[in-house]
């Protein structure tokens, strides 16, 4: 038997009902669930919830190829000071993740890490070039549940059509990066009236819009599931409420910086705030935020996209898009939305946990005989956001110097303590 680890005095935050109690975990599951229990390592939980593990669809970890930016380590890390159990690693790394080999060997680092699961995406086309399909069969036989070109969106309706055909027969889930490449050449931030006046060139809505309305459609032709990545603007939202009450297997992440920062930040010409799709206006903040609330949008995705300082610190027009994510996201939404916990936990953890189809994270409640993936944490706290404070190897965070409010404190994995008192232990 393992030493058991007790989370004293916890409030529990389930699908069902939010307690105060005692939880022990033993062995990797949750033993016990009551008032009273002992256990080996005792951590107080006084005035913190405890919820299924956080789980993200969308994380860069840049290896194998960018190891300079993130490595699976690294991003492994700051995932569990972040409160995630289980993070989706991009498809974009080189090579591509469009084989079994470099599937096998992404997961195999996360399993030598082990500070939180890493489930490796696959690419929908080989080398994430569109041009044809990647082996979905052979990469759902390895335990690929969702394939995605993400950086790029599938340009080619056919191939698009042809994927989600093989999504419904395989039981996967195709996540698109919705983007018409030919309308976004050399841009650089939302396309508006902020940046006519800067005279950026810009990245217009309807580059995504185009992109999603296709998309729905060949969802309504094969029946194959759809996943949309980071929805950032108000029509997106709009169409895809509609596709959902049309009963549509559609589903959508937003991230924590379209909820929380506009494109005008773009005024300071600072690349921190480059992010693909780009910061949009209040009107779709506002909109995205109306999507989480009416459950149109089911989850919240980081898209944590770490880049070394020589590369992101360079002219806007060059600059590479991308933010962190992990170690803010809850305290970024959380300030950013008025949301109840169980709400919290069902987009930082449940839904998600159900769409990348992850077994020991299913969406499931703290209950007897679970596995121990879980995250504890406040919505109170307030505390300012240091850059270099930071587990990411990378340190382009768009947060710096800001205050937010809400913290991770403990993060548990398989059964093992591996966050306590926001501090990584290995
Ligand atoms: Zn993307």
């Amino acid at each position: 038997m393992s030493q058991s680890l007790l989370l004293q005095n916890v409030t529990v935050v389930n699908p069902d009902a939010v307690f105060v109690s005692d939880v022990l975990i033993q062995n990797g599951r949750v033993s016990a669930i009551g008032n009273g229990l002992t256990g080996d390592i005792v951590v107080n939980g006084s005035g913190l919830y405890a919820s299924s593990g956080f789980v993200d669809l969308h994380t860069h970890l840049r290896e194998p190829g960018k190891e300079e930016a993130e490595t699976i380590e690294s991003g492994s890390r700051a995932a569990a000071l972040g409160g995630y159990t289980a993070v989706v690693a991009m498809p974009n790394t080189d090579p591509a993740q469009d084989n079994v080999a470099t599937v096998a060997f992404v997961r195999e680092q996360g399993i030598k890490a082990g500070l939180c699961e890493v489930l490796p995406s696959g690419c929908i086309t080989v080398g994430r070039l569109g041009e044809s399909l990647a082996p979905f069969d052979q990469l759902a036989k390895v335990g690929v549940t969702l394939c995605t070109d993400d950086g790029n969106g599938v340009q080619s309706e056919s191939l698009m059509q042809q994927a989600l055909v093989a999504a419904k027969k395989l039981n996967i889930t195709m996540a698109q990066h919705c983007e018409v490449s030919e309308m976004t050449i050399g841009a650089a931030m939302h396309d508006g009236e902020c940046c006519s006046h800067l005279g950026v060139p810009g990245w217009p809505a309807e580059a995504e819009v185009q992109m999603v309305l296709r998309d729905i459609e060949l969802v309504r032709r094969t029946g194959g599931r759809l996943h949309l990545l980071h929805l950032s603007t108000a029509e997106s939202v709009a169409l895809v409420r509609d596709a959902k009450k049309e009963g549509l297997p559609i589903t959508a992440e937003v991230t924590p910086h379209h909820l929380s920062l506009q494109d005008t930040l773009l005024k300071s010409f600072n690349p921190i705030f480059k992010v693909n799709p780009p910061l949009r206006t209040p009107r779709d903040i506002e909109a995205l935020k109306e999507g989480l609330a009416d459950g149109t949008i089911d989850a919240v995705a980081t898209d944590h996209a770490p880049h070394a300082g020589h590369t992101k610190e360079q002219p806007l027009d060059v600059a590479p898009p991308g933010m962190l994510g992990l170690e803010t996201a809850l305290a970024v939404v959380n300030t950013a939305v008025t949301l109840d916990v169980q709400k919290l936990a069902a987009l930082m953890s449940w839904n998600p946990a159900r769409i990348a189809r992850l077994e020991s994270h299913q969406g499931r409640p703290l209950a007897v005989g679970e596995p121990a993936n879980i995250a504890v944490w406040d919505t109170t706290s307030v505390w300012t956001v240091q850059k270099d404070a930071l587990a990411s190897k990378s340190k382009n965070t768009p947060y710096h110097g800001m205050a937010v409010r809400g913290r991770v404190h403990h993060t548990i994995f398989n059964g093992e303590l591996v966050v306590h008192e926001g501090k990584a232990l290995k």
